[in-house]
C-alpha cells in the first residue's frame, strides 16, 4: 500500500516540546515552566477580554489596524511597517516561509530558540548553528557560517533559555558583516526585561536603517498573555508588504486583539512586572549562588539558567524529577544543548521562596 508522503525535512522536527504544567500527586502545583509571568495576564487585558466575549460572531478586523496604530504611536513607529501575528511564532513561520525554501541556510546561535530549526526544517530548509562564547550570541561565529545558502540569521536578544544578551554595537556589527540579501531577524520577545541596560536596544534603528532587518515582539511575556497568542514585527516597507499577502486573512482573533489593546495601556502593570521580575531574578541568583556546586547564570530575561553538577544523583535530571515531587516544575533544555541545566522562570517571592526551598532541600538529600 502506498499513502501520501510529506515534504522532505517535516519528519526530521522533533515536535516543539511545551514546559510541563502537571505534576503527578503534588496537592500545589508552582510552573515555572515557560516564563509566562509572575503576575497573570494584565489586568485591563481579562476585563477587554470579557467584553469583547459579545462580538464572538464577527470576524475580527484582518488587518489589525487598531493595534498596529497603537503600537506605532507607543513605539514611534511606522504603523504600516508592523505586521500582527498569533504570537511571534507565526511571524517566525512567515518569514520563514516568505525568504527560505528547500536547500536554503536558517542560521542561528547554538542555544537558540528551537522554533527556528522547527521551522526551517518545515520548509525544507537546513538550520545551521554557529557556537556561542560563554553562553552568548557571538556575532564572530555567526558571520563564520554564513554561506552562498545562507537566506535568515536569527538572535534572540536576549536569548531564551541562555538570558544573554548583545550589545547594540555587536548587533550592528553583526548586520553590516551580512550580505544585504540576507534577512537578520532580531527575536525581542525579552526585550521589556531589559532595564538599565544602556548597551541594549531591541533593534528598531536596524529596520529603520536598511531593507533587511526585522523585530520581532510578543504578548506573551511582559503582558502574560501567552495564551491568547499574539505577536507583532516591525519590518521593512517590502518584507511587511510580503508578510501580510502570506498571513491567514484573519490571523488574530478579535478577543486577542482587544486585550492586546488593552494591555497596551496598563503601563502600571508593565513597571510592576518589570521591577519585580529584576529583583526577584536577582535575589533568586544570589541564593542559588550559596548552595554547593550549582551555578546561577546572569540572565537578562524572566528566567534563570541554574547549572547543576554532572554527576549521577546530583545532575539537572535528578533536580527535575525532586522538584516535580514537590510540584515545582522548572524545564528540561536538554533539547537546546543544555541538558546540565534546569531553565526556571520568575515567578512570585512566593513561588521563587518555595523553589528555593525544594532545590536546597535537593542539595542537601
Ligand atoms: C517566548 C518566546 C517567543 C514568543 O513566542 P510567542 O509565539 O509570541 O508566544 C519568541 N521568541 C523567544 C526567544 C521566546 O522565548
Amino acid at each position: 500500500m502506498t499513502a501520501p508522503i510529506p515534504r522532505p525535512g517535516i519528519l526530521d522536527i522533533a515536535p516543539y516540546q511545551g514546559g510541563k504544567s502537571s505534576s503527578k500527586g503534588a496537592t500545589r502545583i508552582i510552573k515555572l515552566s515557560s516564563n509566562e509571568g509572575a503576575f497573570g495576564p494584565s489586568p485591563k487585558a481579562i476585563e477587554a477580554l470579557r467584553k469583547s466575549a459579545d462580538k464572538l460572531h464577527r470576524y475580527p478586523d484582518g488587518g489589525c489596524d487598531a493595534l498596529r496604530q497603537k503600537l506605532a504611536e507607543k513605539y514611534d513607529l511606522e504603523a504600516g511597517q508592523i505586521v500582527c501575528g498569533a504570537g511571534s511564532d507565526e511571524l517566525i513561520t512567515l518569514l520563514i516561509r516568505a525568504y527560505a525554501g528547500p536547500g536554503d541556510e536558517v542560521l542561528y546561535s547554538q542555544h537558540g530558540f528551537l522554533m527556528y530549526p522547527i521551522t526551517a526544517k518545515g520548509v525544507g530548509a537546513v538550520p545551521v548553528t554557529a557556537a556561542e562564547t560563554h553562553m552568548t550570541t557571538s556575532v564572530d561565529a555567526l558571520l563564520a557560517a554564513v554561506t552562498d545558502k545562507t537566506k535568515i540569521v536569527f538572535v534572540a536578544n536576549p536569548n531564551n533559555p541562555t538570558g544573554t544578551y548583545i550589545t547594540s554595537a555587536e548587533m550592528a556589527r553583526l548586520r553590516a558583516g551580512l550580505r544585504e540579501d540576507i534577512l537578520l531577524v532580531i527575536d525581542a520577545a525579552y526585550a521589556e526585561f531589559m532595564t538599565g541596560q544602556e548597551d541594549y536596544t531591541a533593534g528598531i534603528e536596524l529596520v529603520r536603517a536598511g531593507k533587511n532587518t526585522v523585530m520581532t515582539r510578543t504578548f506573551s511575556k511582559i503582558y502574560g498573555l501567552g495564551g491568547i497568542r499574539l505577536g507583532w514585527c516591525y519590518a521593512p516597507v517590502d518584507v511587511a508588504d510580503v508578510l501580510q499577502r502570506l498571513r491567514n486573512p484573519f490571523n488574530v482573533a478579535l478577543p486577542t486583539q482587544e486585550a492586546g489593546l488593552a494591555a497596551l495601556d496598563d503601563d502600571d502593570f508593565v513597571d510592576a512586572c518589570v521591577r519585580h521580575n529584576t529583583e526577584t531574578r536577582e535575589w533568586f541568583r544570589d541564593e542559588i549562588g550559596k548552595l554547593p556546586g550549582l551555578i546561577a547564570h546572569p540572565s537578562y530575561g524572566n528566567f534563570v539558567m541554574v547549572e547543576f553538577p554532572r554527576e549521577a544523583g546530583r545532575d539537572a535530571d535528578a533536580a527535575n524529577d525532586f522538584l516535580m515531587e514537590r510540584g515545582v516544575i522548572p524545564r528540561k533544555i536538554g533539547a537546546y544543548g543544555l541538558s546540565q541545566m534546569l531553565r526556571i522562570s520568575i515567578g512570585t517571592q512566593e513561588e521563587m521562596q518555595i523553589c528555593l526551598q525544594a532545590i536546597k532541600d535537593f542539595v542537601n538529600s
